[in-house]
């Protein structure tokens, strides 16, 4: 291809709303057969609420969403934002403060607030990291709303699991007709989340996935190796995504695409960026890339 021609649509990208970091980006768009797509913030908004509160046995809700959302108040986690939002609301109060916050990426948060050792987070990290076990009710309650898509977090304190914060992100309502365009492109689009199964798979059976295409409950480093795996198989990857944890995914992908409404590290770590956040652009830059590159030859 020659540079006249790949600096042309690489301006005809810029009109589409993509970013193309140089002309040669092109060529490798052309190759992809794979699209990997993270979940929140990519295919949903991103943007959380909160869905439900449920206290254990003998729980109070008000101190529930209080403590939860006092030590959320310091993580940037978009679940983080939700809870805090929402305890702030209870009679519009000033939360009490933090010592010794911890984040850890892709599992919770730990921290002292108030003279209690609460932490907030995945199940499973609840289970193997700190032993904690879900009394059956609770346990019910969060699988019944990850079968929904919506995503619970696991709150405890003093040694005991207290009860179940659950949030809800909204799919775009782009999504579905993008992943439609990858497949008339003869992409297959994966999902890859560090979110729960269940709530994966209802997401992407709403937008047309296939179950078996989707990768859940993995951690950030755990997402390059999803990509390795499908290279390793052979498959020429792009992969979009918005989050600090999806930029060395991002990178190892033949193609990184990264949401421009996500963090400039996910930027930074890609290809290509889509301005608006719209994954139909990401079709646009694929359909782009073939007809640029068919015009040159
Ligand atoms: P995603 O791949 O959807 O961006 P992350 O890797 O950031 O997800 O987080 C994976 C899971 O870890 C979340 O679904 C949640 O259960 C848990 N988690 C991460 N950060 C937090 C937090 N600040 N508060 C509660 N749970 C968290
Ligand atoms: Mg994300």
């Amino acid at each position: 291809a020659t540079p006249t021609a790949l600096m042309v649509g690489t301006g005809r990208g810029a009109q589409l709303g993509i970013l193309i970091k140089g002309p040669q980006v092109l060529e490798s768009t052309r190759r992809v057969d794979t699209i990997v797509l993270d979940k929140t913030g990519t295919i949903t908004t991103g943007r959380m609420s909160l869905a439900a509160v449920h206290p254990g046995a003998g729980e109070d809700r008000t101190e529930l969403l209080t403590l939860a959302g006092a030590l959320e108040a310091a993580s940037e986690h978009p679940i983080a934002q939700a809870i805090a939002a929402a305890a702030k609301n209870i009679d519009n109060r000033r939360l009490p403060s933090v010592d010794v916050f911890t984040n850890h990426d892709g599992r919770g948060v730990t921290g002292v607030v108030d003279g209690h050792a609460v932490l907030v987070g995945r199940r499973n990290w609840l289970a193997d990291e700190w032993s904690l076990t879900a009394p059956n009710a609770l346990t019910a309650a969060a699988e019944e709303a990850e079968s929904q898509g919506t995503t619970p977090v696991w709150v405890a304190w003093d040694g005991a699991v207290r009860g179940v914060i659950v949030v809800a992100d909204t799919i775009k309502d782009t999504s579905a007709e993008a992943i439609a365009q990858f497949r008339q492109l003869g992409l297959r689009p994966v999902l890859l989340t560090g979110d729960n199964r269940r709530a994966a798979r209802a997401v992407a059976a709403q937008v047309g996935i296939d179950p078996d295409d989707v990768i859940a409950e993995v951690l950030p480093a755990g997402k390059v190796i999803a990509i390795k795996e499908l290279q390793a198989h052979g498959k020429t990857v792009a992969m979009v995504g918005d989050g600090v944890n999806d930029a060395a995914a991002l990178a190892q992908a033949d193609l990184g695409l990264a949401m421009g409404t996500g963090s400039d590290v996910a930027i930074e770590a890609s290809d290509l960026t889509l301005v608006r956040g719209d994954l139909r652009a990401a079709a646009d830059a694929i359909r782009l890339s073939r007809s640029t590159l068919t015009t040159i030859k």
